[in-house]
C-alpha cells in the first residue's frame, strides 16, 4: 500500500523541529554535503553552465517521451527483455508480484529505489509472503528500524550512530558499537548472505537511454550491481520520465548527478543494463523486466506549466540546501518524496488540496534552484501551486483552501492603491500596536489571526513615523 501521510505535515514538522538530535543531524548535512555543491558545479570543466545545458536535455526528451519511450521499450524487446507500461501504482506492483509467483520467488534483494516507494512495493512484497531485503546501507538501516526514508539518497540520515548500533545490536545479534566501519562491515555479512540466496533482483532506474535502449543505475555501494546481476530474474521500475535521447547526454546528467547529490565527481559504481545475459556473457539475469511508471506522470506532462518538474533526475540536492528541509526533514512531507521536490511532485501525484501544506511550507527562497544540476524552476511552481489553492482550478480537481485569505489580498490590494486610506490604516496600527505585548521595539505576540507570525519570534514594531511622513517632512 502507497504510503501518503502528507495530511500530518504540520504535526510532523512541530515534532521534528523539538527533536534535537533530528536537528543537529539535518544541520550538519546540510552544512557539509549542500555547501560543497556549488564548489563541485564550479569545477566542472564546462563551468556551471552545463546546468542550463542538462535542463534543455531533460526537456527535450521529456516533450518526446512518447517516442523515446517507444524506441528503448522495442530496443530492449529486441534483447529478450519484458516492458511493461503500469498506469498506475496498483498495476506497477501486480505486474512485479505476477514476476514473483511465476518464478516461485521467496527472497528478493532490492536497490535503492524512490519509485518503489512510490509505489508501496515492499509492503505488497512482503503482505504476499517474499522477504524483501533492502542492500543500501542506509535503506537496509530504515527498513530494519521498521520506517521510510527520509531522503531522497541519505535515506537513514535522521539517525545516528548510536541509534544505529543499538539497532544492529537488537536486529542482527551483535555486541553493541557505534564504531561505523564495524557497523558496515555487520551490514555487509548480513546482506552478502540475501544476496546468495535471492531469487529476485529489485531496482529503480536512474536515466534510460533511448539510443542504445538502456537503463542505467548508479550507487556508491555496489550493492545495485549485485542486486541486478546475481539474482536470476530483475526486475527494474522506471518513472516515465526518466529517459533521455542520446547516450551523450548521460555523461553531462551523470556528472551533474553525482555532483547534486553528494558533490563527487562521479558516483561509485554507474551500470548500463540492456536486458538478460545474453549468449556471450558471463553474468546477469535470464530474465530482465522493466516497468514504466505513470502513476499520474502523464497529468503533470499534458500541463506546460508544471511539465518542467518531469525534468528532475531526484539528485536530492535541493533537499540539501532547502531551509525547511533543513529544519523539519523527510518524515514531515509525508511521502516518498521530500524537500523543494517533494513539494511540487508530491501535490501533483497524490492531489493539491490534500498535500497543500507541502507547498505552503517551503520558504520561495530560491536555493533549491540555484542547488538543482538541471536548474529546474522549482520557486515558480510552488507558486503556482498556490495560486491554485487560493483560486481553486478545475482541471487540478483544487478546491479554494478558504475565503480567508483571498479577502485578505483584496483588501491590501485595494488599501496599498489608496494612498489616504493606507496612510490612515498604518497610523492606526502605529497606535493600536502599543497595546500590543513586548519590548519598546519588538512585539512578542500579535493576536489572532496573525498569532502564528510570533509564534517562534519577536515582530518589529512600526516606527514612529512612516517613511512616507519622513519624505513629505523633508520635501
Ligand atoms: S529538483 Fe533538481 S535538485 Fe531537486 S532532486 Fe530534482 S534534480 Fe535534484
Amino acid at each position: 500500500m502507497t504510503h501518503i501521510r502528507t495530511e500530518l505535515y504540520k504535526a510532523e514538522a512541530r515534532k521534528a523541529i523539538q527533536d534535537r538530535v533530528l536537528q543537529n543531524a539535518l544541520a550538519n548535512f546540510q552544512n557539509r554535503i549542500g555547501r560543497a555543491t556549488a564548489a563541485a558545479y564550479n569545477n566542472l570543466p564546462e563551468g556551471p553552465d552545463l546546468r542550463l545545458k542538462a535542463h534543455d536535455i531533460r526537456m527535450h526528451a521529456i516533450e518526446n517521451l512518447d517516442v523515446l519511450l517507444e524506441m528503448l521499450a522495442d530496443k530492449l524487446r529486441g534483447r529478450g527483455s519484458r516492458v511493461f507500461f503500469a498506469g498506475c501504482a496498483e498495476e506497477a506492483v501486480d505486474y512485479c508480484l505476477h514476476v514473483a509467483r511465476r518464478h516461485n520467488v521467496k527472497l528478493a534483494v532490492k536497490g535503492k529505489s524512490m519509485v518503489t516507494e512510490e509505489v508501496g512495493l515492499n509492503e505488497a512484497l512482503q503482505n504476499a509472503g517474499i522477504e524483501v531485503a533492502e542492500t543500501d546501507l542506509g535503506e537496509y538501516i530504515v527498513q530494519l528500524a521498521g520506517e521510510h526514508p527520509s531522503h531522497i539518497i541519505a535515506p537513514a540520515i535522521h539517525k545516528t550512530r548510536k541509534e544505529v548500533g543499538e539497532l544492529f545490536s537488537q536486529k542482527l545479534g551483535i555486541a553493541y558499537t557505534d564504531h561505523p566501519p564495524s557497523l558496515t562491515r555487520a551490514a555487509r555479512k548480513a546482506l552478502r548472505e540475501k544476496f546468495l540466496a535471492a531469487d529476485m533482483g529489485i531496482s529503480g532506474c536512474n536515466l534510460a537511454c533511448a539510443e542504445t535502449g538502456h537503463i542505467t543505475t548508479v550507487s556508491n555501494e555496489g550493492n545495485i550491481r549485485m542486486s541486478t546481476t546475481m539474482p536470476k530474474v530483475h526486475v527494474a521500475f522506471m518513472g516515465m520520465e526518466r529517459i533521455v535521447a542520446r547516450l551523450e547526454d548521460h555523461d553531462a546528467l551523470f556528472r551533474l548527478l553525482a555532483r547534486g547529490a553528494a558533490a563527487q565527481n562521479m558516483a561509485g559504481y554507474v551500470s548500463y543494463i540492456g536486458g538478460p545475459r545474453q549468449r556471450n556473457q558471463l553474468d546477469g539475469p535470464e530474465e530482465f523486466h522493466l516497468i514504466i511508471l505513470d502513476n499520474g506522470r502523464s497529468k503533470i506532462l499534458a500541463d506546460k506549466e508544471f511539465r518542467e518538474i518531469l525534468c528532475c533526475i531526484r539528485c536530492a540536492a535541493c533537499l540539501n540546501v532547502c531551509p525547511a528541509y533543513g529544519k523539519i526533514g523527510g518524515h514531515a512531507y509525508g511521502y516518498a518524496y521530500c524537500g523543494p521536490i517533494g513539494a511540487v511532485v508530491t501535490p501533483l501525484l497524490v492531489g493539491i488540496n490534500r498535500a497543500k501544506d507541502l507547498c505552503l511550507g517551503e520558504t520561495l527562497c530560491g536555493a533549491c534552484q540555484d542547488a538543482c544540476p538541471v536548474n529546474i524552476d522549482i520557486p515558480r511552481m510552488l507558486l503556482l501551486l498556490r495560486s491554485k489553492l487560493a483560486d481553486g482550478d478545475a482541471n487540478w480537481g483544487v478546491t479554494r483552501a478558504g475565503n480567508g485569505e483571498k479577502l485578505a489580498y483584496m483588501l491590501w490590494s485595494w488599501l496599498v492603491r489608496s494612498p489616504v486610506a493606507y496612510d490612515r490604516f498604518f497610523s492606526l496600527m502605529a497606535l493600536g500596536q502599543n497595546m500590543l505585548p513586548g519590548k519598546a521595539d519588538m512585539i512578542s505576540r500579535l493576536p489572532y489571526p496573525f498569532h502564528g507570525w510570533t509564534q517562534s519570534r519577536d515582530m518589529k514594531r512600526f516606527a514612529p513615523k512612516s517613511f512616507r511622513q519622513i519624505w513629505d517632512e523633508i520635501r
